[in-house]
C-alpha cells in the first residue's frame, strides 16, 4: 500500500469543511472503497488507501439518534439537541439539531446548514412545520467539531 500521497495532503485543519455556495459539508471519499469521512482524512479509515478525494456531500440526510443536552458548553444555550445524522451520500456526522420539536421521532429527514465556520442540521419541513428558518437560531459557538 502506497501512502506517499497522504504525505502531500494538507493537514486536517487546513482542508475545507464547508462549501458555502452549495450549503454542504465537504469531506473525503476514498477512490478505492468509497468510504467517506467528515472532516476528510488523509488516509481512508476503512481500507487504508491514500487516494481520498475531497468533495461536497448531499445536503440531505437522516437523523438516526439524538439527545437533549441540559448542561451547556460555552457558546451554546441549554437545552439544545445533539444528534447523529447519516448524510445521504456521506458519513454519519455528529452535530447540533435545531428546530426539532419534542414530538419528533427518529429516524427523520434533515437538511444540513452551514455558514463560514459552523454547521448544524434542521428537520425537513413537514406539513406542520414552517417552510423557512424563522425562529431558528444558529449556534453561537465557533466550532462544533
Ligand atoms: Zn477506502
Amino acid at each position: 500500500m502506497d501512502l506517499a500521497a497522504a504525505l502531500d495532503c494538507a493537514p486536517t485543519g487546513e482542508r475545507p469543511r464547508f462549501d458555502l455556495a452549495a450549503g454542504a459539508l465537504v469531506g473525503g471519499r476514498c477512490a478505492d472503497c468509497g468510504g467517506t469521512a467528515w472532516p476528510a482524512r488523509a488516509v481512508c479509515h476503512r481500507c487504508g488507501g491514500a487516494d481520498v478525494r475531497l468533495g461536497a456531500f448531499s445536503r440531505t440526510g437522516t437523523l438516526v439518534s439524538c439527545t437533549r443536552v441540559m448542561v451547556s458548553r460555552p457558546g451554546l444555550e441549554a437545552p439544545y439537541v445533539l444528534g447523529q445524522v447519516r448524510v445521504d451520500d456521506g458519513p454519519v456526522v455528529f452535530g447540533q439539531i435545531l428546530g426539532l420539536d419534542d414530538t419528533e421521532m427518529v429516524p427523520c429527514p434533515v437538511t444540513v446548514r452551514v455558514d463560514a465556520a459552523r454547521y448544524w442540521f434542521t428537520p425537513d419541513p413537514g406539513p406542520d412545520r414552517p417552510q423557512d428558518d424563522a425562529g431558528l437560531h444558529a449556534p453561537t459557538d465557533e466550532r462544533q467539531n
